[in-house]
């Protein structure tokens, strides 16, 4: 909970505004694991609720952690397979990010 309370200040420090739910963000900072623990209260529920199903989380999550198992037993590297034909690539540094 600690943690949640210093990204939730991060993301209003940085001007963060809930226009509508499921809405554009600023930032948006989510807990999607903590080691192997399994967490439901009020306020939190780790692993994130729908990660498993996000491209944006899972494949770059396989590239920095490829023999990862999620707390519940399933395999990052198994779960990958859903996003077989993702069109997500690496940004390099020198890579400019077009934001029109
Ligand atoms: P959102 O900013 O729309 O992602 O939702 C934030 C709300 O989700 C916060 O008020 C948190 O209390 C709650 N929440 C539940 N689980 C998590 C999590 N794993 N990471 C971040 N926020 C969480």
């Amino acid at each position: 909970l600690a943690l949640l309370d210093e990204l939730q200040r991060i993301e209003n420090e940085q001007g963060r505004v809930r226009l509508r739910r499921w809405g554009e963000r600023t930032l948006d900072l989510d807990i999607l694991l903590y080691g192997d623990q399994i967490i439901q209260n009020e306020r939190l529920t780790v692993p994130h609720y729908d990660m498993k199903n996000r491209e944006f989380v899972i494949v770059p999550l396989n590239d920095i952690a490829q023999d990862l198992v999620l707390p519940e037993g399933e395999k990052v590297a198994d779960l990958v397979k859903a996003f077989e034909n993702h069109q997500m690539h690496k940004i390099k540094n020198s890579e400019k990010i077009d934001r029109t």
